[in-house]
């Protein structure tokens, strides 16, 4: 039997003439134009030569073509591999040297800078722009409709997705149709998606959030999705009535929130928020609540594993966690060191195994292999504890632990005591480097607005709520937190800006 992503997909087609994706300039798309349209695009990709294990890489805008790619690439049995669109052309190149794809897939704009780089790694290039127009796609349209799919067995990789490399280089996640379609179908059970969801599409689609989480999820329950090309806070609360679901990243509520069209009647059709890809501040996840009524669903989960824990569709959403464990997959507490298993409460290093964890780093067989136990657990790198309910609340990633004088500093504990200043919007807290103590506890404030709060009266207040170790050497204030499009903090940033603060 083939346990290829696409089969999955195909098999849960509600009917040929139901909405699959509508945008806001009024293209449409079925279930049955996606068949028709991933069948041309996939004989394309054979014309071009790839064939079922090549590497299609794929850096173009988001929009309906693209994610009709997406289901061409894995129809014909090949490998897709998504590329952020503002990686630049000497990034694309380390991706294209290592993942040695068949084809580099670009906006015509890039084409000139990107041919020579993929003539150097033995790839041809076509191009797809923002409205769907390009070579490929004039291939495509001048290519059959009927293509036969190529049948693939569940360990087969569907696509390798880059992690963002915030230390040391990128590595490529090598994700397998099981990983891809398990994960998709447990969130289809856990989250009650059914062929009556609309889901608003705001995600980049170049990362696992919006095309495994958002956009896999919604196929496999055979719904649809009003597809816009990013989050745009107007746009998005122009459509809520259209909606019943939306999922976002924190930075998304936090905007929504300063929209004054965010109501209870606006939202009132909605039947799901869910927030991931970064920390919700529990202020915010309040403020939604008193605003609309809805309580934003965490969940938590990364490139290599898809999602492993969200609060629960029907009991307590409990702000500042990330929930349970999903069915199927095993969440464990472990010291980074000996790989003791800790009981609850304790914090250590996340583990996880289930369907969902990843086959391993593509052509890193060392590196994969120590992130991952003897009994097969994937050590994730995020830093946590599970509580006496069984709820699990994450720390931080371990590479931002702070090692001061010797001690250890979770950079999340000062934050929220900072957090709850008068005065202060957010915080991040990072390790400098420090002559004395190896390194200096920062904090990197942001204000709320005409606040005068200033570093001494932070420090003061700070002084008495947390151990000496922990009290930043210094508080320096911003005006926003630098964020990647996920809207994670970059403390990698914070930590190169600051890095001569103590010399
Ligand atoms: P990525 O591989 O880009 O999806 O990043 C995964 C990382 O994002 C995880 O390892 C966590 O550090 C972080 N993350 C994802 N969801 C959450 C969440 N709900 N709360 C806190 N951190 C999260």
């Amino acid at each position: 039997m083939s346990g290829s992503l696409f089969a999955l997909v195909r098999s849960r087609i509600p009917s040929l003439g139901k909405p699959l994706i509508e945008t806001p300039d009024g293209t449409r798309i079925s279930y049955g134009d996606m068949l028709a349209r991933t069948g041309r695009l996939a004989n394309a990709l054979v014309r071009r030569g790839v064939k079922p294990g090549d590497r299609v890489a794929v850096q173009v805008e988001k929009s309906a073509e693209n994610l009709m790619l997406f289901l061409a690439v894995v129809r014909a049995g090949a490998v897709y591999l998504p590329l952020n669109t503002a990686y630049t052309t000497h990034e694309v190149e380390y991706f294209v040297g290592d993942a040695e794809p068949r084809l580099l897939v670009c906006d015509p704009a890039r084409r000139d800078a990107l041919t020579p780089v993929a003539a150097r790694h033995g790839a041809v290039v076509e191009t797809l722009d923002a409205t769907g127009r390009g070579s490929l796609a004039e291939l495509a349209a001048a290519a059959p409709e009927a293509f036969e799919d190529v049948g693939r067995a569940a360990d087969d990789l569907a696509c390798i997705l880059y992690t963002s490399g915030t230390t040391g280089r990128s590595k490529g996640a090598m994700l397998t149709q099981r990983n891809l379609g398990s994960n998709a179908d447990t969130l289809v059970g856990y989250w009650r998606f059914t062929a009556t969801d609309v889901l608003l599409h705001a995600l980049p689609i170049y990362h696992t959030h919006g095309l495994f989480t958002a956009a896999m999820t919604l196929m496999l329950a055979g719904g649809s999705m009003l597809w816009l090309p990013k989050f745009d806070a107007d746009q998005v609360i122009s459509l809520l009535p259209r909606a019943t679901t939306l999922m976002g990243v924190p930075t998304h509520y936090v905007r929504l929130l300063q929209h004054p069209g965010l109501t209870r009647e606006a939202t009132a059709h909605m039947r799901l928020f869910t927030s991931g890809s970064a920390p919700l501040l529990a202020e915010t996840h309040e403020a939604f609540k008193a605003r609309t009524g809805q309580a934003i669903l965490e969940r938590y989960g990364m490139t290599e594993t898809g999602m492993n824990t969200s609060n629960p569709y029907d009991g307590e959403r409990i702000a500042g966690t990330v929930g349970f464990p999903l069915p199927d997959i095993a969440v464990r507490v472990a010291d980074p060191e000996s790989g003791a298993v800790l009981p609850a409460d304790e914090i250590g290093v996340l583990e996880v195994k289930g369907p969902n964890v990843f086959a391993g780093y593509w052509r890193m067989p060392e590196k994969t292999q120590t992130e991952f136990r003897p009994d097969g657990f994937f050590i994730t790198g995020d830093v946590g504890k599970i509580d006496a309910r069984g709820y699990v609340h994450i720390v931080g990633r371990a590479k931002d632990l702070i090692i001061s004088g010797g001690f250890n500093v979770y950079p999340k504990e000062v934050e929220s005591e900072i957090d709850l200043l008068p005065g202060v919007v957010e915080s991040a807290v990072v390790g400098c480097p420090h002559p004395d103590f190896g390194e200096g506890v920062t904090a990197v404030v942001v204000r709320t607005p005409g606040a005068t709060v200033t570093e001494a009266e932070i420090l003061a207040a700070l002084d008495g709520r947390l151990a000496k170790f922990k009290q930043p050497k210094r508080v320096l204030f911003v005006d926003e937190l630098p964020r990647n499009t996920m809207g994670k903090v970059q403390k990698n940033v914070l930590r190169e800006q600051n890095k001569g603060l103590y010399a």
